[in-house]
């Protein structure tokens, strides 16, 4: 089946599911997104692998200390980044040369991430004294905190070129220490000390370090996994209480509260949240009794792989000439430099879908503070599709011309300029 369709609708939405038994390659792709891979591998156990005969020294698995320090401490705040008089906290960094371009792409993307959801600007150096150098030294590791002058952030080729794994050790950068030794922790985790040997007892050392009044988060890109220096094979060092199922150690990214904890820690003032489960909904409704003037919301939905299928339920936002002062923009992306698949979306007639290309999608509302703009929205995961916003294009079912797989859950949205109609489709 071929099947070609010409647009001139505003929104169009063409949508297929098919229902058949499958069994789940986890190596099968369709338009390269794959499938979720084993969970096995959590963060730490890559860190921890991958660290291996690291000749640096290194607490709790992967933070070394300032230099002529022995502890990982920051008494009176001398380890975090300041903040300019503009609320951005500007961080110079330089990336080794000696990476490829694509494991460049994979930090760059990492980084951007800070820069969507937090007030965390890492930024090219020029002359600065203090920046970060990102490096592929010994093993994935960091400096807790700003230390000074050129900071090595370690990310080895190989085992630590994983988002999740840069972004923990540019967390401790930051001043973030691991989520299971927070002073709390006893009433979240039990610690089996007898699968632990005394010489590696210091690693799990409870901090004294600030929790910022935010809960515990097992799903924090910060924790560690359960089997972390254990010395007896299959014994869990770290078992989550009261529910012992609970996942740690996921190693895609940082969690909302990862995030939430960044911006209470640098006081960032922003509104962001971090979706990250395979299906969820959301709303502005959370800023209703506080929305401040002139600040943007942001929105960032990444999940761990296929692409997602975004649509709003309801929409309210007071009309303004050219949608200009309230409105809501998607990227296919997750960054604001990605393209705008959705731009000044402000009415209630305006309520199309749209198909990710990747498995990340921004969804920022805009405000000037006048009105409390109000949406509500709700995503899923596909395997395949594509959002049109050419005036004409073309699609095909996957694995074309063989039989699509059974199962297998596709959508494709057509979006004209408003005031065009979509012409009827047709089939080759
Ligand atoms: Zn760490």
């Amino acid at each position: 089946m071929d099947l070609k369709i010409r647009l001139a609708l505003f929104a169009s939405h063409f949508y297929f599911s098919v229902g058949f038994p499958i069994q789940v390659n986890t190596e099968q792709s369709y338009e390269g997104v794959a499938f979720p891979e084993s969970e096995e591998e959590t963060i730490f156990s890559l860190i921890l692998k991958s660290n291996k005969g690291s000749k640096t020294h290194l607490y709790e698995g992967d933070i070394t200390p300032k230099r002529h320090r022995n502890a990982i401490v920051c008494p009176f705040n001398w380890c975090f980044w300041p903040k300019s008089s503009n609320g951005l906290v500007v961080i110079p960094y330089v990336i080794s040369s000696s990476y490829t371009h694509e494991e460049k792409a994979l930090i760059v993307g990492a980084i951007q991430e800070y820069e969507t959801l937090t007030c965390i600007h890492f930024v090219d150096r020029t002359t600065e004294t203090d920046y970060i150098y990102i490096s592929p030294k010994d093993g994935c590791w960091s400096y807790f905190g700003k230390v000074g002058g050129s900071q090595v952030v370690s990310v080895q080729k190989g085992g630590c070129m994983r988002k999740g794994i840069i972004q923990h050790e540019l967390n401790h950068a930051l001043g973030m220490l691991h989520e299971q030794n927070r002073n709390d922790r006893d009433k979240y985790v039990v610690i089996a000390w007898q699968y632990i040997s005394p010489g590696d007892f210091y690693h799990f050392k409870p901090t004294r370090a600030n929790n910022l009044g935010l809960k515990y988060d097992y799903s924090s890109v910060m924790h560690y996994h359960r089997f972390a220096f254990s010395n007896t094979s299959g014994k869990a060092t770290i078992t989550p209480f009261p529910d012992s199922t609970v996942p740690i150690g996921q190693r895609f990214g940082l969690s909302n509260l990862d995030v939430a904890k960044i911006n209470k820690l640098y006081k960032c003032g922003i509104h962001s949240t971090l979706l990250s489960n395979m299906t969820g909904s959301f709303s502005s409704t959370i800023y209703r009794s506080s929305y401040p003037k002139n600040t943007n919301s942001v929105w960032l939905i990444r999940i761990p792989a296929n692409k997602i299928f975004l649509q709003f339920s309801s929409l309210y936002i007071q009309s303004s000439s050219d949608c200009a002062s309230n409105h809501i923009l998607v990227y296919d992306g997750g960054s604001r430099g990605d393209t705008v698949f959705l731009n000044k979306l402000c009415r209630p007639t305006q309520l199309p879908s749209v198909v990710s290309s990747g498995n990340m999608m921004l969804v920022e509302l805009v405000s000037d503070g006048t009105t409390l703009p109000k949406f509500k929205a709700s995503y899923s995961s596909v395997q395949c599709g594509k959002t049109f916003i050419a005036m004409n294009g073309k699609f095909k079912s996957p694995l074309y011309p063989s039989h699509y797989p059974p199962l297998t859950d596709c959508a494709w949205i057509m979006i004209a300029p408003e005031g065009s109609k979509v012409s009827r489709g047709y089939l080759l």
